[in-house]
């Protein structure tokens, strides 16, 4: 179930195009456009949820699910030190896309460009 004039449906149905990093039948990862630091990846599911609060058991657990394999991706190609892995939820908390997204941001020490 993807929506209209969601970015993130169009980026699982390939009419945006992206970088993957992996893919199965319930999610999608790849780079995040704006690369806080080097590997910064998104994953989100295939279906369409707007946010945590609006996402289904099913759909969250298939998508945390996956949350260990990519990010073992991220630490063989990238070798962080360490990896973020949040999500925001609400404008207030800085969600800027409605499309429910887990963002894995791998670490190389202190000035590597997140705070
Ligand atoms: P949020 O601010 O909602 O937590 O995260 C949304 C993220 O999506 C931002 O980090 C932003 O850089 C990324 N983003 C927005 N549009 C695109 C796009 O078209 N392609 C990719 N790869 N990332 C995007
Ligand atoms: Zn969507």
């Amino acid at each position: 179930m993807t929506e209209e004039n969601c970015i993130f449906c169009k980026i699982t149905q390939g009419e945006i195009p992206s970088a993957k990093v992996y893919e199965d039948d319930d999610v999608y990862a790849f780079l995040d456009l704006s690369q806080v630091t080097k590997g910064h990846t998104l994953i989100i599911p295939k279906t369409h949820a707007k946010d945590i609060y609006e996402t289904s058991e099913e759909t969250a657990s298939a998508l945390f699910a996956r949350v260990p394999k990519v990010a073992n991706a991220i630490k063989k190609t990238y070798e962080p030190l360490g990896i973020n892995i949040l999500s925001n939820t609400g404008e207030a908390a800085g969600q800027s896309v409605f499309h429910l997204h887990i963002h894995l941001i791998p670490r190389y020490g202190e000035g590597d460009g997140f705070k």
